[in-house]
């Protein structure tokens, strides 16, 4: 139902963005790539996904400018791209700061402007950002990321009321531990640390604020992502929808 659309997926060369891109794809929308990685990895993306590619850094505003301008009309924005650093705040290295907040937060900003004169003259379109259950709840060491999240959705209300009338909707995801190649890395070293079993490990660490005791799979976030692009979905808008296991009903 997506024929004809192109979707433009930040951060989409790993984890919960790449697995947005695919559902998108599985549907029929044209997809515009973005991230890091492996050049020979990114290529088999394209070639997989029939997508084209940019590999600009989202920290840097002209980046972005350069991307918005190649990519053409975005008719589905997907804010994805993200990066976590974990600190006390009297230690937090402040260029870490900046660049969480310039990545996680501000480069919304920058694609959402530069999407949406399109999106208004086509009279549709989809902004969908990935938040996170910090966009709501806090933790500890986690300030940058807290701080950009909680950005994150109110900006995304704002989008959603200022676009209300173009028939452009404007909603966040906020998952919380979500299965991806970052968190799976995090067990060895998390096992070795503290001196813990991997069980241990994904029950006790991990998984301690998921009630569900499961990771969030990224199939399910691209499932929410398409579902958000759907004719039924024209009405919701603003909203920030927790994939979480029931993390912030606690
Ligand atoms: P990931 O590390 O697997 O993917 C991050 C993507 O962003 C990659 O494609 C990477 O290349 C890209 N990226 C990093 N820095 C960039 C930059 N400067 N410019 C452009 N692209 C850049 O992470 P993920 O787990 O898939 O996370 C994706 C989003 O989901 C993030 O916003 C994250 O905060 C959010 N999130 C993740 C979880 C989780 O448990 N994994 C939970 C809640 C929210």
């Amino acid at each position: 139902f997506l024929s004809g659309k192109r979707a433009l997926v930040t951060g989409s060369t790993s984890g919960i963005g790449l697995a947005i891109a695919r559902a998108l794809r599985a549907e029929g929308a044209d997809i515009v790539l973005n991230g890091f990685g492996d050049e020979s990895e990114i290529a088999a993306l394209c070639e997989e996904m029939e997508a084209s590619y940019s590999g600009a850094d989202l920290t840097d505003p002209a980046a972005i400018e350069a991307m918005m301008a190649a990519a053409g009309g975005v008719d589905i924005l997907v804010n994805n791209a993200g990066m976590q650093h974990v600190a006390p705040v009297e230690e937090f290295p402040t260029a870490k700061w900046d660049a969480i907040i310039a990545l996680n937060l501000t480069a919304a900003f920058h694609t959402a402007r530069l999407a949406v004169p399109y999106m208004k003259k086509a009279g549709w379109g989809r902004i969908i950002n990935t938040a996170s259950a910090h966009s709501t709840t806090a933790s500890p060491f986690k300030s940058a990321y807290v701080a950009a999240k909680h950005g994150i959705a109110g900006l995304t209300k704002v989008l959603a009321l200022e676009l209300a009338e173009h028939n452009v909707t404007a909603n966040a995801i906020s998952p919380a531990y979500v299965w991806t190649p970052l968190v799976e890395g995090q067990i060895p070293d998390t096992m070795k640390s503290r001196g813990l079993t991997r069980q241990q490990v994904i029950n006790d660490v991990l998984l301690e604020r998921q009630p569900t005791k499961k990771f969030v799979k990224p199939e399910d976030v691209g499932a929410l992502a398409v579902f958000l692009c759907r004719d039924a979905a024209q009405n919701i808008t603003g909203a920030n929808y927790e994939i979480d296991g029931g993390w912030t009903a606690q």
